[in-house]
């Protein structure tokens, strides 16, 4: 049996299974994250969450591919990347590629030095801009992250926390394509953490459990602990602050966001949007390898 506290209920592994099933159909429909024709690419890591949701999505019935960056994060990487590689090759799925110290000359430990940045914060920036990309050169028309419940609820925390205005009226399960960007959805915001590792166990789907080494002292981390330990005295907790953020609060931030969205341009050396003349990443990536990125060198 299965237990879901914030549901009060248990589940055997049938029954759990279809919930999830449906929790991920019901996100989809809620919030107009997908259609059946749409080419999707799923941002895998090798992680539960990513693979689960690649998983549900081909059950649904969605056209699929994954897409798997390697950051360049020692054995992490080498070993996240094989668990990736596994569930696509066992299914006859198709994975997509981007390798950060082959096709752009840095690694992650590298760039969050060279530019004085925390890892997350160099990693982080650097997903979005090969996310971004690589859907942008494959003709996809939404990405797909494998965002649950327990990340959103902690990165809201920690949003509303430090009072981030324009985070918070980004904080949204899907964002539309507009000024460069690709759709973004995270269809496991009704599903927590736990869920995903059981949802994992019961398909056989082998992921890597490791925590990344470059998570400690993660801010994020931090925000997560302090919800759970809300969340075990308080059962739905963490259900009830995220969608009542959304229903309630969330529009009020609206107009900070477009603010933001609004000053943007194109890169002047690979074209992303970004609000100053040179984006984050091509920042990063030459103070990284100390060469000036050019228009067209990334494939
Ligand atoms: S923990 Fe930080 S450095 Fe590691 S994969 Fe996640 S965002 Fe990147």
């Amino acid at each position: 049996m299965i237990n879901v506290r914030r549901a009060n209920a248990n589940f055997c592994a049938e029954h759990f299974l279809r919930l999830c099933r449906d929790q991920v159909a019901r996100a989809i429909k809620d919030f107009q994250m997908l259609s059946s024709t749409d080419r999707v690419l799923v941002a895998v890591s090798g992680g539960k969450d990513s693979l689960a949701v690649w998983d549900i999505l081909l059950q649904l019935g969605y056209q699929a591919d994954g897409l798997y960056l390697g950051l360049g994060i020692g054995d992490y990487s080498d070993s996240s990347g094989a668990f990736a590689r596994s569930f696509a090759d066992e299914r006859g799925l198709s994975l997509l590629e981007v390798d950060l110290p082959r096709d752009h000359g840095f690694d992650i430990p590298t760039g969050a030095a060279a530019a004085k940045r925390v890892p997350c914060s160099a990693c982080g920036l650097s997903k979005r801009h090969l996310f971004d990309e690589a859907a942008r050169s494959g003709g996809y028309d939404v990405v797909v992250t494998g965002h649950n419940l327990d990340d959103e609820a902690a990165v809201l925390f920690g949003n509303v926390l430090h009072w981030q205005a324009d985070y918070l009226g980004r904080q949204l399960p899907v964002l539309p394509a507009r000024h460069g960007f690709p759709k973004k959805v995270k269809p496991l915001v009704r599903l927590g953490e736990r869920e995903m590792a059981a949802y994992c166990v019961l398909r056989g789907i082998d992921y890597i459990v490791e925590e990344c080494p470059m998570a400690a002292g993660n801010k994020h981390l931090g925000y997560k602990e302090a919800l759970n330990a809300i969340e075990a005295t308080s059962p739905g907790s963490k259900h009830d602050f995220y969608f009542g953020f959304l229903a309630r609060a969330s529009a009020r931030f609206t107009p900070e966001a477009e603010a933001e969205q609004r000053q943007l341009t194109a890169c002047e050396r690979c074209g992303a949007p970004t609000p100053g003349e040179v984006c984050a990443f091509c920042k990063l990536a030459e103070r990284a390898t100390g060469v000036p990125v050019q228009l067209g060198r990334r494939s």
